[in-house]
Formats: structure tokens, C-alpha cells, sequence
């Protein structure tokens, strides 16, 4: 089969290698879809960073969905011609974190592209215990874009929003309007920030009361406007920038809250003492578990969540470098996300 593998920093290539075969409690999945994330990318310009050394060369990809084409022994919880999602992040289910539900914090987990094969391949393999079967009507298409949507679902949940809250989004990439259109099905005011006219198009289509231009208007005055002189209840860092997380606290209202769900590429400085004087709350959020996998896809299912708006893009393994890194690290990045079809 087709694969995209990692051998090194800038080094992909596409190959061909043996199928891989499910073994018992597993099921092989024909890959459907699988998008490229920021993540990729930054493995690829400045990698390996989280992908297992020892496992390169390794097939990448964790944003995948497909349909069941063979199962291992024993396996009865999903059947070939399933179309499925994947909890992507296996946890280990005995540790001190795992034993208490925060499988996102498990330290020996195993991660779908980083320490086992990835999705940029034509089939990969998975324990059937955490696939999850798609309703009849949720396309593949929309399914595809089920990690991201679970990474922004943990965010919301690390956020505590009771209805009626204000929650402004920082970086309206698909991360940060997938949190968004989450935020605001929980019952929300939503709010979204960026400097790219395409991402605030696009976050006013998906729901945002207002989009607000950091370039060209001041955000910390815009939200106060919007919210009697106090700020969002919620600020969602999801830009990542070195400068976020700072203007994330400026921006919240005393005794606010501020979510981290960006990898901060460069190192952010900022005073301590504003967190000290306004009493905001900081956290971060890492990946995701199992209920906010299936919480995204409930969410998805029942259109409250849009992810089709959100593919830019779909292309054929042979484009992932030549169309897809190119697009996706281009100067004028002009995407959300791109799906990479294996079977073309
Ligand atoms: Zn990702
Ligand atoms: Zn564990």
C-alpha cells in the first residue's frame, strides 16, 4: 500500500509498504480521510519533536477517518463496511491519571501518527475498543475533522462555560472555530479574533456575534464594549503566537478564565502579575479523551458543530508536499484544513 512516511526533519517520502495486518482485539480501517494539521507541519520543519524517535521511519497522519476493511480475532464491537471514527489517543487505563478519568494526562499514552502508524496511508490498524461507529448521515468528509473537533471540545470542557457566557476565541483556525461553534452550543456568547479577514468571514458564517479585527480595531476595547465594561468570561487562546497568552489575560474579564490550546512554538514571556491582579484563571489543554470524542461527534451529529465549512482542500497522497505543506505553511496561509484522499 500506499504510505507517507517520516524518516526525518524535511525528509517524507511517499513509499510503498505492506499492508498492515490487524491483530487480535484489532480491526484494519481502509483510510477514508486524513487532514494535515499544524502539527504536522511543525514535526516536518522542525522535527521529531513529539513523534517516537525510535519508531522512524514512521507513517504519519492523526486526523483520520475510514471504514472498516478487515477485523482481528475476536473483535465484534464494529463490522468490515463500517464507516468509523478513532480515539486517536490510546491511554494505558492503569495509571493515577487514567484511574481517574484524565486519560489526556496519561503519561505511557499512544497517539494515532506519533507512536503508532498513522492515517497518511491507504489502511492503518486500531484497537476496535476505541473505534466509534458514524451515524448514517454524518459524511465522511465531516467526520474527518473529528481530532480537532475533540481537541476543541476538551478545551470548552477545561473552560467550565455555563450558559449565558461570554467567550471570546484568539486565532480562528480550525482549532479555535471549532471551539467556537462548541462554546456556543453549550449556550454561549461567542467572539472570535484574528488578524486574517478569511478566518473572521469565516467565524461570523459559523456563528460569532462579532469577528473582530486585531489589526484594525483595539480587541480588549471591542470586548468590553460587548460585554458592559468587564470582558469575555472565557478567553480561548487557540493563535499560539509568543504574544497570545498575554493579550488572552488582558482580555478577560477580572476573575475570567483563560484556556491555552495552542503549542506555543516560541517561548511566550509575559508579567505574573497580571494573572496576580485579575485573578484569572490560566489552564492548559492537551488533546482530548474519549467523552469529548464522542461529545464532538453527538455535536457534529446533530449539526450544532459545522466542519465541512472548514475543508479548504481534498488532494491525492502524491500532492501532500507539492499542494498541501506548501498551502499550509504558505506566508498567506489561505486554509483550514486539507484532506488527503489515499485511495486517489
Ligand atoms: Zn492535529
Ligand atoms: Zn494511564
Amino acid at each position: 500500500m500506499k504510505a507517507l512516511r517520516f524518516h526525518g526533519n524535511k525528509d517524507l517520502r511517499l513509499e510503498e509498504v505492506p499492508e498492515p495486518v490487524a491483530a487480535p482485539g484489532e480491526a484494519q480501517i481502509r483510510v477514508d480521510y486524513c487532514g494535515i494539521c499544524a502539527t504536522d507541519i511543525e514535526e516536518y520543519l522542525y522535527g521529531p519533536k513529539f513523534l517516537r524517535q525510535e519508531l522512524i521511519p514512521l507513517i504519519t497522519g492523526h486526523e483520520m477517518t475510514g471504514t472498516i476493511s478487515a477485523l482481528g480475532e475476536g473483535v465484534t464491537n464494529v463490522s468490515v463496511g463500517d464507516r468509523v471514527v478513532i480515539n486517536s489517543l490510546l491511554s494505558c487505563g492503569t495509571c493515577w491519571w487514567c484511574k481517574r478519568g484524565e486519560m489526556q494526562l496519561c503519561p505511557s499514552w499512544k497517539v494515532l501518527g506519533f507512536d503508532r502508524s498513522g492515517g497518511l496511508a491507504q489502511y492503518t490498524t486500531w484497537p476496535a475498543s476505541e473505534i466509534i461507529k458514524l451515524p448514517e448521515h454524518v459524511t465522511s468528509e465531516a467526520a474527518a475533522l473529528m481530532e480537532p473537533s475533540s481537541v476543541a471540545h476538551h478545551a470548552v470542557r477545561r473552560a467550565n462555560i455555563s450558559k449565558g457566557d461570554s467567550v471570546a476565541v484568539l486565532g480562528a483556525g480550525t482549532v479555535g472555530l471549532l471551539s467556537m461553534q462548541i462554546a456556543k452550543a453549550k449556550g454561549a456568547r461567542v467572539f472570535a479574533v484574528d488578524r486574517r479577514d478569511m478566518s473572521l468571514g469565516m467565524a461570523s458564517e459559523l456563528g460569532a456575534e462579532v469577528a473582530i479585527n486585531s489589526e484594525t480595531t483595539n480587541p480588549i476595547e471591542a470586548l468590553q464594549e460587548l460585554t458592559e465594561g468587564v470582558g469575555p468570561d472565557v478567553v480561548i487562546d487557540a493563535a499560539g503566537a509568543a504574544s497570545t497568552p498575554d493579550l488572552a489575560i488582558k482580555l478577560t474579564r477580572k476573575g475570567g478564565r483563560v484556556v491555552l490550546v495552542a503549542i506555543y512554538v516560541d517561548t511566550p514571556s509575559f508579567d505574573f502579575n497580571s494573572i496576580v491582579t485579575s485573578e484569572v484563571e490560566v489552564t492548559g489543554s492537551i488533546a482530548f479523551t474519549r467523552e469529548d470524542v464522542e461529545g464532538a461527534l453527538d455535536l457534529i451529529s446533530s449539526g450544532k458543530v459545522q466542519t465541512t465549512p472548514l475543508i479548504t482542500e481534498q488532494i491525492s497522497m502524491d500532492e501532500i508536499i507539492s499542494v498541501g505543506f506548501k498551502r499550509m505553511t504558505a506566508e498567506t496561509k489561505d486554509v483550514f484544513r486539507i484532506l488527503v484522499s489515499p485511495q486517489s
